[in-house]
């Protein structure tokens, strides 16, 4: 009887301290939004839900958020096994071997970080093979940071060339991560420029190159970011905590 009283206050506690999070991190999205002259509806929050079990994020989209969003492939398919696709939009957000690319295009519903030819050409193929397209943001280093993945801005142009000419592959848009830095300030300008370039590369209307979708914002600098322009923020502590990697 204690023990299962002590485990229903345990499963109310996360409950009640993730929900609390997740209005918290909505209300300051509209916030932010509406400080920029936006409509709070054209931001979708990711959560990130890396380390996370399926408990934690069932209540996560029992609180309204289908948008979830994993950086490898491998844990991507276990969350997907055990929550199911529609009506959540699976996003894989981190850096991808081509010698994941077909699980990965059978998984998510978008890929944020094609950075690379021989990724472009992995997708495209996996694409043909499927007969749909596969739908895909370029990620940019904009901070130059070496660490980075992501392509040089100046390569970005002839890359979206590339792309629209091979076909198979649904450019969306771009995203970018922000160097680390306890100013949220200090990402302004790499998001800036980000939105800008986006605006160039939109001018140039190529075919299968859209430039609607600047993923961009962290638990840190999603307020920011969506300043800047960003319409997918992508936030995983500020909804469910640190992450516990041990
Ligand atoms: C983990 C991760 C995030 C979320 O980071 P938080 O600081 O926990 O919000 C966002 N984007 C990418 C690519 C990530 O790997």
């Amino acid at each position: 009887m204690e023990i299962l009283c002590s485990r229903w206050k345990g499963r109310w506690e996360l409950v009640s301290k993730i929900s609390r999070s997740i209005q918290s991190v909505l209300g300051r999205i509209e916030a932010a939004a509406e400080r920029a002259g936006r409509e709070p509806s054209a931001v979708t929050l990711i959560a990130v839900t890396k380390t996370r079990t399926p408990a934690e994020i069932q209540l996560a989209i029992e609180s309204g958020l289908l948008h979830l969003g994993e950086n490898k492939v491998q844990e991507l398919s276990t969350k997907v096994e055990a929550l199911g696709k529609g009506p959540l939009t699976w996003h894989l957000i981190g850096s991808l071997q081509t010698n994941k690319v077909k699980a990965a295009v059978g998984l998510a519903d978008l890929i944020h970080a094609l950075d690379r030819d021989s990724l472009l050409e992995a997708l495209a193929k996996e694409g043909e093979r499927r007969g749909a397209p596969v739908r895909a943001l370029v990620q940019v280093n904009v901070s130059g940071e070496a660490s980075k993945h992501g392509l040089a801005p100046e390569l970005l142009q002839p890359f979206l060339e590339r792309a629209s000419s091979r076909g198979w592959v649904q450019i969306e848009g771009l995203m970018t991560m922000a160097p680390a830095d306890a100013d949220p300030e200090a990402a302004r300008p790499h998001f800036r420029r980000l939105r800008e370039l986006a605006q160039r590369m939109g001018e140039l209307a190529l075919p299968r190159v859209q430039m609607k979708q600047l993923s961009m914002g962290m638990s840190g600098d999603f307020e920011v970011a969506i300043e800047e322009g960003a319409t997918l923020v992508r936030v995983g502590t500020a909804l469910f905590g640190e992450r516990d990697y041990t």
